[in-house]
């Protein structure tokens, strides 16, 4: 196994050419929409959420993911002028929310979405434009799966999407958009929860896309350090097995846990509020996990479920 960066995939990369590496996050730690009423009253940006993106434009960090239910695109627009890093070598991912209960639809399809969401960041494009979510597709719903994607397609020929994927999507979902569009329109990415104790948010979801070339990006991939909830504070199982690991490779066993998805060909996006972690995050690169102890991780996480979000949403799929 070699130890230096793990090219997660060979297509996707920033528009200079980077290849595509751990995103930072700017969801779970922002509250969705609860921040903006709280935060947002005097001023239009938040300043400890623009310190925080500046300190990971510091550390290393230029893949950013951000999406229309977070409300963080004007500190992203903002944090990336004061960094003066090129644009063209950050990779900036947002995405369209068709609607849930806890997070009504507030732009009528991607196009008008995208328009607003290039508007907030201040740019002409995003790296990559994601569905949020399927779930939005039923009977009493305007929007298709369909529709959707039809729309996606052309926002990304028109060059205001360089990429265009998915996220918690299931097989059935994708194998949806195969049948309806052609092999080059279909997504390059599903972005799912992923980590030891949630090795497939769907049924067989993670092998489906790696037999078909779409990137697995895993978000919360350290849940099993955080336990159930935001607010727990119930130990996890798995965290004496990581504990046990962090000893052997000398690393912290959020480090452990990014490394996991790294060595699976999956790409975490993480997040964290202090920069001791956030350098930690990027510190992945000069190690490796043997074979029997990637082994260790898959079974002692299968014996503990643990999933943070959409639970139950697959039951029936
Ligand atoms: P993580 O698994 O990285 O969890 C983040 C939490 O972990 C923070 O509360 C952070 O707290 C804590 N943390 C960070 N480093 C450590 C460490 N070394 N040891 C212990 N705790 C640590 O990822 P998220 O759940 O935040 O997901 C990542 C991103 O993925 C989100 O911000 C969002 O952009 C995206 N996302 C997408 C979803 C989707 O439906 N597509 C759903 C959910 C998230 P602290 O600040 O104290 O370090």
């Amino acid at each position: 196994m070699k130890t230096d960066r793990i090219i997660v995939s060979e297509e996707i990369r920033t528009k200079s050419g980077r290849p595509l590496e751990i995103g930072t996050g700017t969801g779970t730690q922002w509250k969705w929409l609860k921040l903006e009423q709280k935060e947002r009253g005097k001023s239009s940006v938040s300043e400890e959420l623009v310190s925080q993106l500046l300190t990971c434009f510091e550390v290393g960090f230029y893949h950013v993911d951000t999406a229309e239910v977070y409300t963080t695109h004007p500190e992203i627009g903002e944090a990336v002028k004061r960094s003066g890093i090129d644009r063209n070598d950050l990779f900036i991912t947002s995405k369209f929310n068709g609607g849930i209960d806890e997070a009504p639809r507030t732009s009528k399809n991607p196009r008008e979405a995208l328009n607003k969401i290039l508007k907030e960041l201040d740019m002409d494009f995003v790296d990559l434009f994601l569905v949020h979510q399927p779930f939005f597709d039923s009977d009493e719903s305007e929007l298709s799966l369909e529709s959707v994607w039809s729309q996606m397609i052309e926002l990304k020929n028109e060059g205001k999407a360089r990429y265009i994927g998915v996220s918690n999507f299931a097989v059935c979902h994708l194998e949806r958009l195969f049948r309806n569009f052609r092999k080059s329109d279909y997504p390059v990415v599903n972005q799912i929860e992923f980590h030891p104790c949630l090795q497939n948010q769907s049924r067989g979801i993670v092998q489906f896309c790696q037999k078909n070339n779409i990137l697995i990006e895993a978000y919360a991939p350290l849940a099993p350090l955080l336990g159930s909830s935001d607010d727990s504070q119930e130990r996890q199982p798995l965290v004496s097995v990581l504990e046990k690991l962090s000893t052997r490779y000398e690393k912290t066993g959020a480090q452990i846990l990014l490394r996991y998805c790294l060595q699976k060909s999956i790409l975490p996006i993480t997040t964290s509020s202090k920069r001791e972690r956030i350098e930690q995050s990027l510190d992945v690169y000069n190690f490796s996990i043997r074979d029997d102890d990637m082994e260790m991780l898959d079974i002692e996480g299968s014996r503990y479920a643990l999933q943070k979000f959409f639970k139950g949403a697959y039951e029936n799929l």
